[in-house]
């Protein structure tokens, strides 16, 4: 995600339209291990196609966590966090043509054109004006306010009425646990899953794997607290695998064949290695996680067993529909929040997700005052 051109990158975000310079309070990282809730240009509207979006609710990902330790070394210092949220429309660049001044609105966590190769083939991750950009590459969404490139393809329109924290979990987790783990690993009515790795990403999959009835999802986690949930949330098994041999005990569930969907949503060598050893013969490994060494492939073992192995970056092109099952009620995404704070406590919001296992948390919603 190097080589792309970002729009309005270059320009000075420091004037708003109308040319008066205001400010607001964001979260904007410093380096590794550095992070502070100060005053920031507010920022304006750069390209025709930007929209300016005062945010209401927002989050922190996993990846923010990764972010600060250093692991993303393309976030320079300076940059505001974030790419999650909902919020309503400030303002509008004279483009864009969805969205108009007091709009309520889902940001999505992929920004896209909507008119490239890639967006043209629902490879909105691959845009070549876009991507993950958000909190990442330009400023983000852990701010009062956020500039919002190539607004009509990225932003959705909340519906009245709707329950806006839910929405959050439509930002990221819900599409990238559905689309790479669910959809990639090819989950049927009546057939096994195993997920290993219960934090939110690992429960979005298991949540929404569940539109498919599979006949057992199993759940594989080293923290009986994360596990308690993910036998709430639906999963028939759950296995700590501190405690039992996760390998022997797929097997006597699924007699002695393996899962036919494997779904790893932790991201270090060991878990994709598990993976290899669910996998039932036809069966599919659907990476989730965010990988930063390499794993062994034991192709000596999975050669003849006709195995897929799939990998994505999260599109988010399935939000509308999970859109529709959030407010259905088929979809139950608010289990997923577990602490409140408001935008500017932060700081300890930080604390509490960093320390998630003793906090027993699992998404934390800060919410603008
Ligand atoms: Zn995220
Ligand atoms: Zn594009």
């Amino acid at each position: 995600m190097s080589a792309i051109a970002i729009p309005g990158k270059t320009k000075n975000p420091a004037l708003s339209s109308t040319g008066s310079r205001r400010t607001m309070k964001a979260l904007v990282y410093y380096g590794p291990g550095k992070k502070f809730w100060e005053e920031k240009s507010t920022p304006a509207i750069v390209e025709p196609t930007d929209a300016l979006v005062k945010i209401q609710k927002t989050t922190i990902c996993g990846t923010d966590l990764h972010i600060m330790k250093g692991d993303v070394p393309e976030v320079v210092p300076g940059t505001i966090i974030g790419h999650e949220g909902v919020g309503i429309i400030e303002e509008v660049g004279s483009a864009v043509s969805n969205f108009k001044k007091g709009d309520h609105v889902l940001i999505s966590c992929i920004t896209s054109c909507g008119k490239c190769d890639y967006c043209k083939r629902g490879m909105y991750s691959h845009c070549e004006n876009g991507g993950w950009i958000l909190g990442h590459l330009i400023d983000g969404t852990q701010a009062e306010y956020v500039r919002i490139p190539h607004a009509d393809n990225s932003l959705y329109h909340i519906p009245d009425g709707s329950d806006e924290e839910a929405l959050v979990m439509l930002s990221d987790i819900l599409p990238t646990g559905f689309e790479c783990g669910v959809l990639n690993g090819k989950v049927q009515p009546g057939s096994t899953v195993a997920i290993v790795g219960s934090g939110p990403i690992g429960l979005a999959a298991l949540l929404t794997a569940q539109f498919y009835s599979p006949a057992q999802i199993i759940l594989i986690d080293p923290d009986d607290n994360r596990l308690a949930v993910a036998k709430k949330f639906g999963a028939t098994e759950i296995i700590n695998n501190s405690k039992v041999d996760p390998i022997e005990r797929v097997k006597t569930l699924t007699g002695n064949k393996g899962a036919d969907t494997v779904i790893e949503a932790v991201g270090i060598p060991a878990t994709f290695e598990l993976c290899q050893s669910l996998v039932a013969p036809g069966g599919t490994i659907a990476n989730i996680g965010v990988h930063g060494k390499s794993a062994e492939l034991h192709l000596e073992r999975l050669w003849a067993h006709n195995i897929t192995i799939t990998t994505r970056l999260v599109d988010t092109v399935t939000t509308p529909m999970l859109l529709k099952t959030i407010q259905s009620k088929k979809l139950n995404s608010r289990q997923l929040i577990t602490h409140h704070f408001k935008l500017s406590d932060i700081i300890n919001a930080y604390d509490t997700f960093q320390n998630a296992a003793k906090e027993k948390a699992l998404k934390v919603i800060l919410t603008s005052e």
